[in-house]
């Protein structure tokens, strides 16, 4: 732990705390506040925002440009607001050892890898990564576990062990004798994961969701002994599968959290209400079509706009995120947050397969279209690969009671045929373990066509 930030942490995580007793209207004037803060910020220190918003200063937030990553990425030393900071030297600092050391001595910084293999690196000064770090005990604390540095609580996190990854660096920040954590690399083969598991008993479990159902297929079978207080997954569309799968195994479903490397956590679970809120007092949210078009709540966007509120160093105004999501038409009766819900994330639209349609030309099928049938099968894993060929191949791990591969195949087509998509050849395979990505992640969707996306 850095003893230095510890009482600016818990002074930031008390303000938090306050912001979930705000009414609706007392958290709108705080979002304006907020917003014209950052732009002011942004248009005296940052020569990008300074073009890029020329004569647009004074318009509202809906009529600003989108801001992409490879923008971003493209005009890195005149959108920081510190001349200092040059995205070679970033680079440079980024292949050393990441533990313990700060960019220029004041700067966290986090990357995502980006599977393009161009990665993206975002810089957070020392108030803006107290809030990033509130923003993640947030999320913990609305599970009900209460944090608190002083009790003793172990941690284990399996996920991508890149030091540069954003959890690898609150972990580092965090880090007391009182709150031990491992990280544990999602790629390992999976009887090491359970054995680190089994020695380490962790109190609380973080895992990428399709993890944290192949992790409670384990302790069902009895090969994984542990008994977490919570789980929390992140990072990949949690199905129902997946929910009912650690509620078998640990006694409660996990408590699901949404977030990027880019802006922390944009939403968590509420214990009371099981649903998905918004960071709101931390960011604002912009549901939108491919054409930047807003989605009313309701519906799935496109795309989702980010603006971080708190960002100084790198400020993300209307910051493009690739993930498909709705948002809640009505305020949550339950809990009392006045944040709106997420009530729906269908993944990243690169996630969905560009299909013949029946009537010619392509569909878009979203990934969820095969969670309706994938989600009931007697199976501990499965993934669909579009084929360069356009035939689909679909991969079972641990399949039971005499699952019949015909059957599947015709379950799919049928479902596809629903949609529009013409029939296709479907190959269905039996395999040990769901093949991981490099950063251990098990997409349910893969395409051998294209390969693009983000990997947090
Ligand atoms: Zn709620």
């Amino acid at each position: 732990m850095n003893i230095k930030i510890m009482p600016k942490l818990l002074s930031a995580i008390r303000q938090l705390r306050k912001h979930e007793n705000w009414t609706r209207s007392q958290l709108e004037v705080s979002q304006a506040d907020g917003l014209r803060r950052l732009r002011e910020y942004a248009y005296a220190y940052s020569p990008f925002y300074q073009k890029f918003h020329r004569g647009l200063e004074d318009r509202p937030l809906n009529e600003l440009p989108v801001l992409t990553k490879a923008m971003l990425m493209e005009h890195f030393d005149e959108l920081v607001t510190d001349p200092s900071i040059q995205l070679e030297k970033v680079r440079e600092f980024a292949s050393g050892n990441a533990d313990k050391r700060r960019y220029l001595d004041r700067y966290w910084v986090t990357a995502t890898s980006g599977s393009s293999g161009h990665p993206g690196f975002f810089l957070f000064n020392e108030p803006e990564w107290t809030t990033v770090i509130a923003s993640f005990a947030r999320g913990q604390e609305w599970s009900g576990a209460k944090v608190n540095f002083l009790r003793r609580r172990r941690m284990a996190t399996v996920a991508s062990i890149s030091p540069w990854h954003m959890s690898s660096q609150v972990a580092v920040t965090v880090k007391t004798p009182s709150t031990p954590s491992i990280r544990i690399a999602a790629s390992l083969p999976l009887e090491n994961i359970v054995q680190k598991l089994n020695t380490w008993q962790p109190d609380l479990l973080i895992a990428y969701a399709s993890m944290s159902r192949i992790l409670a297929e384990e302790q069902l079978a009895g090969r994984l002994h542990i008994a977490p207080e919570k789980v929390f997954t992140s990072s990949e569309v949690l199905t129902d599968q997946m929910r009912r799968g650690v509620k078998a195994a640990w006694g409660d479903e996990p408590f699901n959290q949404y977030g990027a490397t880019e802006t922390a956590d944009i939403a968590a679970e509420h214990k009371l209400c099981r649903r998905m809120h918004v960071f709101e007092d931390l960011l604002l949210v912009e549901v939108v079509d491919q054409q930047y078009r807003p989605v009313p709540p309701g519906e799935y966007g496109s795309k989702l706009l980010v603006t971080t509120l708190f960002s100084r160093t790198q400020p993300l105004i209307r910051y493009e995120i690739n993930d498909s999501v709705r948002l809640s038409a009505e305020p949550c009766p339950i809990c009392g947050l006045p944040f709106a819900f997420i009530d729906g994330i269908q993944g990243r639209v690169e996630d969905a397969l560009s299909i013949p349609a029946a009537k010619g030309g392509k569909i878009l099928i979203q990934p969820l279209v095969f969670n309706r049938v994938m989600d009931i099968l007697p199976v501990s894993g499965w993934q669909v690969i579009q084929e360069a060929d356009l035939t689909l191949t679909v991969l079972l791990s641990g399949a039971r009671n005499g699952i019949r591969d015909e059957a599947v195949a015709d379950a799919i087509r049928k479902e596809l045929a629903s949609e529009g998509a013409s029939v296709l050849p479907i190959k269905v395979q039996h395999v040990a373990e769901i093949p991981k990505s490099a950063s251990g992640k098990a997409p349910l969707i893969k395409s051998n066509i294209h390969q693009n996306g983000r990997i947090v």
